[in-house]
């Protein structure tokens, strides 16, 4: 098979989706080829702008965002376009109905501090109506709920932990576990699947019922990500009025609930701009022509299944987990267009502080202000290949807590440079 489009976007995670929002917006045919779901999939589904500076938890990300170094994704856009981007992102969220928010402090836009199940606070930026913590810090009874059979979640763990914290001095914490809602015979219980049980009038009346027997002795409850499989926020709205208490989800383990929510959303954002999406297609082959690529393909038995032709292409395959980038045990090298990617500087397998910030996690690809491939001499090499997401090197999204908001903003700056070059006259 053969197709012709304006803008290809290899690669579904958020940068893809983002990227592929983002031509289409600008008047481009956009076609998504993508392996797999990407990281949405085992994600909590919150945007993390940067919740960390040099190892620092922070609270206002716009103002550390003009400390980080020129190599940075978010430096070589600039703080405006970064904002522009999220912009349009919560611009879509708005028309899909999806109740995301970002905190406000002393008028201004601040990280909020989830609770996870294992009983620590995560900064994050854009979140859902959810994962809303704002009641917790001034919250006097606390109760940890879980549900018999999911082993995601241990109250006991969760309440224990977050009651150590100096934040919850004055807070009282309980636990309890709800009967399970799915039957004995029933394979290990995720989230997810309690999640899809919640969506039905049952698995609502029963969540009800469980919160019920609380509601009025506790000011915060804590669950796990089960609160159905829409990001409307509706649900929770209703929970929280007819309840008289705050029902907040804490952040998980994948499955990752609210980043399928997420992913959901996108999808169905992009179907209706009339995104066309190849799904379960690894691009294996690249075509290029002195610094053009002319076409890539899908190729499997050595046989080509499918040749895909556009003028311009975005490359949002991720890093190493996204299956952009693969390692060898001295080096890491990009899978489609081998690409150079800067050696990793100091031991790349080692580290002596396994939480801290690893030289690995900061590798990826160079590139230039327009999100082009550069060699280590700043030389462009394709001219219609855009990067976005965790592919670029420069940043460490598990340090800086900055994972989808480098995606979303490169994804976006990615999607229009497309559609310019594509000859849309996009503006940024
Ligand atoms: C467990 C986990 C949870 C996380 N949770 C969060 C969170 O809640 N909030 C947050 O801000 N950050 C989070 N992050 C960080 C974040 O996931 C990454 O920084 C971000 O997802 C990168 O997005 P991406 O679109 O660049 O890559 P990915 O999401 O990895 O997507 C890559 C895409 O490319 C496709 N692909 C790869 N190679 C090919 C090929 N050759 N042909 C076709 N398709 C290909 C893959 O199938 C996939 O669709 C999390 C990370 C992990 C590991």
């Amino acid at each position: 098979m053969q197709l012709r489009t304006d803008v290809l976007v290899i690669g579904s995670g958020p940068a893809g989706l983002t990227a592929a929002l983002s031509a289409a917006e600008h008047g481009c045919q956009v076609v998504v080829a993508s392996s797999g779901a990407g990281t949405l999939a085992i994600s909590s589904g919150c945007i993390d702008l940067l919740g960390q500076y040099q190892q620092q938890e922070i609270s206002d990300p716009w103002e550390a965002m003009t400390k980080l170094p020129p190599t940075h994704p978010y430096s070589l856009l600039g703080c405006e376009r970064v904002a522009k981007a999220l912009q349009s992102f919560q611009a879509i969220l708005a028309r899909r109905k999806s109740d995301y928010f970002v905190a406000q402090k002393d008028g201004k836009n601040v990280n909020s501090r989830l609770p996870t199940i294992l009983g620590t606070l995560k900064p994050s930026y854009l979140i859902p109506q959810s994962l809303d913590s704002s009641r917790l810090f001034s919250a006097k009874k606390v109760l940890v709920a879980g549900v018999e059979g999911l082993r995601d979640l241990s109250p006991k763990l969760c309440a224990h932990e977050l009651a150590l914290l100096p934040e919850f001095a004055e807070t009282t914490f309980a636990t309890t576990l709800f009967p399970s809602p799915l039957s004995q015979t029933h394979r290990g219980v995720s989230s997810l699947d309690l999640a899809r049980r919640v969506a039905s009038a049952e698995g609502k009346s029963w969540l009800t019922t469980c919160l019920g027997r609380f509601a009025n002795a506790y000011d915060v409850i804590l669950v796990p990500p089960i609160l159905g499989i829409k990001a409307s926020g509706q649900l929770v709205s209703e929970l929280r009025q007819m309840l008289h208490c705050h029902v907040e989800e804490l952040l998980t383990i994948p499955p990752g609930v609210g980043g399928i929510r997420l992913r959901e959303t996108l999808i169905d954002e992009a179907r209706e701009q009339k995104i066309r999406f190849l799904e379960n297609v690894r691009i294996n082959k690249a075509c290029v022509s002195g610094q053009h690529c002319e076409y890539v393909a899908a190729v499997e038995d050595e046989e080509e299944n499918l040749r895909l032709y556009a003028k311009n292409i975005v490359l949002a395959t991720g890093g190493i987990l996204g299956g952009g980038l693969f390692t060898t045990p001295d080096q890491v090298q990009e899978e489609l267009f081998n690409l150079p990617v800067p050696p990793v500087q100091g031991q790349m397998c080692n580290a002596s502080d396994v939480l801290a910030a690893h030289p690995i996690s900061q590798t990826g690809l160079s590139v230039d202000r327009s999100l082009r491939p550069v060699d280590v001499h700043e030389n462009m090499l394709l001219d219609n290949v855009f990067l976005a997401g965790r592919s670029i090197g420069g940043y460490d999204p598990a340090d800086e807590k900055s994972g989808f908001g480098v995606a979303i903003a490169t994804g976006w700056y990615a999607g229009v440079m497309a559609a310019n070059a594509a000859g849309m006259e996009a503006s940024a």
